[in-house]
């Protein structure tokens, strides 16, 4: 109902605005309408008059000729011009002298075409044959009068010609003729023709001859030939060879432009002169009957503008004054239905089971209160009605002001409050509000809902809401500290199976390295026993034994020192070193002849053996490079391995390069890892434990530098480690190079072994065998300590740590206790930095690990028994 409404109510609406461009439209038709009558009866009215001027003109010419053709008539009867005498003369004289107005020469002319005589005399013209002239021709052919074309007299002037036949006695002897210059002619009956801004007023011959054009130079011409640029122009001679006279509208062409045509209007008239006829034409533009018409046209438009505001105003006066009467009905039709529900508004309020008021906003009395809120307060409807909202809210006035303010202009219509009863309890109330209208007042329609019970239950419930999410927050910090103990765990979980896959490797490599030289060693020992091997058999056998044990002794040193650096217990001993010197041992050691032949070596060492006296541990450098340039080697079939050192920066540089086999990206910092090798596979091509370049890594980082390489696979790898330069004052250290065999001692020594293993003394009396040494063995720490009391002239101990009753270390400490100065040689398998640390403490003045390199127990036995 309430849609078909609405459409209606637009159609309208529509209708409205097209009622403007259809009154527009027809506004504007019937204006061209009438504009177009009026113009075409003004186009009328201008040819009637035209017409009218040129049928004016045509009367003149047409007397003008008859008058002149009648009077010429009666001068040609006269004898004296019949017979041309001399009388003849002064009778034309005086006929010019009446005429020289009009006339400019009166001529006679014979049979044949010649002038016999011209006034005014004109010597040249008398005698000069013109029957070679149309009109002379027709004259002599038809002996009737002849009016001429406009032709250019003897005279030499533009004129016409009117002849008459002179007759004698019937016979024609000639003509008489009066020469009429066309000008004055033509301006005589034209020129008062008031032809409009824009147009032209013609005299033509029946040819076509201009015999009168106002524009210059155009008399005497052909009209077809002015105007040749014109199409229009012969249609226009054919309208006027056919009709005495008439109008016409052509499209005339600019002789400038001929693409520009405009309307011409135009009216004809011919004149009848005897044998020819002549035709005033008369033409005006469309341009002249605008001119005509532009008053009456703003007029027009003035008249239609006013009609068509008048009709506007009334329509829209119409229009509102019809939406008025419709307002006014539907204010009507809502006062009704106001009333009504005002009145069913009433009966709800007051029978409604919710407390409800009617309050005045502005002075905040209650206007009204239902039974409910008589009931709820306490107090009869009456009472309330002269009460105040102050009175039962306990909100000031200025609160009750600003909620009162937020129902009538923010749109806010719930808040809450206490309300206090007759009882004089306080309760909690929400209250819903909105403004309604009331007798033409603004009232506002308050429902009052007593919330106290809902609000301590929200409260108790807020309370448990509290309670459970700070105990959620508390769950949740629970299960996040769990989540990172799970995280730990994985991570403890990943690193356990890692390092259980790297123990499980690590065992089956160390197996392998282990057993490998165990093997030879085990096995060629057996067959040296056979008394019937060739000497140079048991040689080869023993060169094998020792490699190999020199290879175990390594993989032994290697454990034993990842275990000490795990341990924490590995310690820096920082001597004064020439690292030059190292470098060359470390050469020598390596580059021997039996070295791989494919690969070339090359050692720099820029610093002079003076500078390269540096502080640093001996030991541990000695193990780095060591383990460096064993690598190099091992891993490069072919190529060449460089090292050496430069200074940079304070630092020393040591590089270790060669053209092995190379490192892939991903392992360069795996490798370093303990254990870690680039062949993980039991099918391994290269032998080791995977400790080297953890230990090197922990004892540069010990020495306070870093280590790093640079490697591509195939192409070679080189390890960078950098040391401290830290030199010393080279005065104070003697300068003493290690590798110094100092001379053996010439005096017989004696020196005390003290060893409870056998095998271990034979190896050590074997190697004192070319010395000049007496040996006295101790096979435990008491008896050593005994022997040394007893024998003042023991010059040196060997002394084995691990021995029964009493170990090394106590019989040290009490040796010397009594022989202070004694030089006592720790020997022993313990190996560690922690072990050497010990045997210092307890008194040894050197410590030799076993096995022994019989080079260096040599060195250190000399070293000790020549001080
Ligand atoms: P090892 O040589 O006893 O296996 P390292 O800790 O010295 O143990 O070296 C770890 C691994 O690093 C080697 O197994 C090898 O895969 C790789 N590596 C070390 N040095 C080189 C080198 N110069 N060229 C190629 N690979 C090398």
């Amino acid at each position: 109902m309430n849609t078909r409404k609405f459409k209606m109510n637009k159609l309208i609406s529509l209708n409205r605005y097209f009622f403007i461009p259809i009154a527009l439209i027809l506004f504007f038709l019937t204006f061209y309408m009438i504009y177009g009558d009026i113009k075409s009866n003004t186009i009328n009215d201008f040819n009637k008059e035209q017409l009218i001027l040129a049928e004016t003109a045509s009367q003149g010419i047409t007397y003008f000729f008859d008058d002149y053709q009648s009077e010429l008539d009666f001068l040609a009867k006269f004898q004296e011009v019949i017979d041309f005498s001399d009388e003849t003369k002064t009778l034309m004289a005086n006929y010019y002298e009446t005429h020289k107005s009009v006339v400019t020469a009166i001529t006679r002319i014979d049979t044949t075409g010649v002038i016999l005589y011209t006034y005014p005399y004109n010597q040249s013209a008398i005698g000069r044959d013109i029957s070679y002239q149309n009109h002379v021709k027709q004259v002599l052919d038809n002996q009737k009068p002849v009016l001429s074309d406009v032709f250019m007299a003897a005279q030499g002037f533009l004129a016409i010609a009117l002849h008459v036949p002179v007759f004698k006695n019937k016979i024609f002897v000639g003509s008489l003729a009066v020469l009429i210059p066309i000008d004055g002619l033509g301006k005589l009956y034209l020129g008062k023709i008031k032809n409009r801004k824009n147009g032209h007023a013609w005299l033509l011959s029946e040819k076509g001859i201009e015999i009168y054009c106002p524009i210059s130079g155009h008399t005497g011409e052909s009209i077809l030939e002015t105007t040749e640029h014109d199409d229009s122009t012969p249609k226009v001679l054919e309208k006027i060879k056919n009709e005495n006279r008439g109008t016409g509208k052509i499209s005339h062409q600019d002789r400038d432009d001929k693409t520009n045509a405009s309307d011409l209007y135009y009216a004809f008239y011919r004149i009848p002169l005897g044998n020819t006829y002549w035709t005033i034409l008369i033409s005006y533009q469309e341009k002249d009957v605008y001119v005509a018409l532009s008053r009456l046209r703003n007029r027009l438009i003035f008249v239609f503008s006013l009609l068509f505001i008048a009709l506007s105003f009334y329509f829209y006066s119409l229009t509102k004054v019809r939406n008025l009467l419709r307002e006014e009905a539907k204010r009507k039709e809502a006062e009704k239905t106001l009333h009504k529900s005002e009145e069913k508004f009433r009966k709800i309020f007051d029978d409604h089971a919710a407390v409800k008021f009617l309050v005045d906003p502005k002075t905040h009395n209650i206007v009204d209160a239902n039974k409910s809120a008589a009931n709820y307060y306490g107090w009869s409807c009456e009472d309330l009605k002269k009460m105040k909202v102050g009175q039962l809210d306990v909100l000031s006035s200025q609160e009750i002001k600003k909620n009162i303010e937020s129902v009538l202009f923010e749109n806010n219509n719930q808040f809450e409050s206490k309300h206090q009863l007759k009882d004089g309890s306080i309760r909690d109330v929400e209250i819903l509000c909105s403004k309604i209208r009331i007798d033409n007042n603004d009232v506002l329609h308050s429902i009052i809902h007593d919330v106290t019970n809902r609000k301590s239950a929200e409260a108790s419930l807020q309370e448990k809401t509290d309670k459970i999410e700070s105990q959620n927050i508390k769950y949740q910090q629970i299960n996040e500290e769990l989540n990172e103990r799970n995280q730990e765990l994985i991570i403890a979980k990943e690193k356990a199976e890692e390092s259980d896959h790297l123990k499980t490797a690590f065992l089956h490599n160390i197996s392998h390295e282990i057993r490998t030289p165990m093997n030879a060693i085990v096995g060629f020992s057996g067959l040296l026993n056979d008394p019937d091997l060739p000497p140079e058999e048991s040689q080869y056998f023993t060169d094998l034994i020792i490699q190999s044990s020199e290879q175990l002794l390594s993989i032994i040193t290697d454990i034993i020192s990842i275990a000490s650096i795990e341990a924490g217990q590995e310690k820096v001993q920082e001597t004064e070193i020439n690292i030059n010197l190292i470098c060359k041992l470390i050469n020598e050691q390596f580059f021997t002849n039996d070295t791989n032949p494919d690969v070339s070596f090359c050692l720099q060492t820029p610093l002079a053996d003076e500078q390269a006296l540096v502080v640093t541990d001996s030991t541990k450098l000695t193990q780095i490079l060591t383990n460096l340039v064993g690598n190099a080697l091992k891993f490069t079939q072919k190529g060449f391995v460089n090292f050496g050192y430069t200074l940079k920066d304070n630092f020393l540089e040591f590089y270790i390069e060669d053209s092995g086999i190379g490192i892939p990206a991903e392992m360069h910092a795996e490798i370093f890892k303990r254990f870690r090798q680039v062949e993980s596979t039991s099918a391994r091509t290269y032998g080791g434990s995977g400790l080297g370049l953890a230990i090197s890594k922990a004892y540069v980082e010990m020495l306070g530098g870093h280590i790093w390489l640079k490697s591509e696979v195939d192409k070679g790898s080189v390890f960078y480690f950098t040391l401290p330069y830290k030199t010393v004052n080279s005065k104070a250290i003697p300068k003493l190079p290690l590798n110094e065999v100092k001379s053996e001692f010439t005096k017989p020594k004696t020196v005390l072994i003290a060893e409870d293993e056998d095998s271990n003394f034979v190896l050590l009396e074997k190697f004192f065998l070319d010395m000049k040494v007496n040996i006295i063995r101790a096979i435990n720490g008491v008896e050593a300590v005994a022997i040394c009391k007893s024998n003042p002239q023991v010059d040196l101990i060997l002394m084995d740590i691990k021995m029964p009753e009493m170990d090394g270390y106590e019989a040290t400490e009490r040796i010397k206790e009594f022989r202070p100065n004694l030089s006592i040689i720790a020997q022993t398998a313990y190996s560690t930095e922690a072990d050497r640390n010990k045997a210092f403490a307890c008194g040894c003045s050197d410590f030799i690990s076993k096995p022994f390199d019989r080079e260096l127990f040599r060195s250190k036995i000399n070293e000790q028994l020549l001080q």
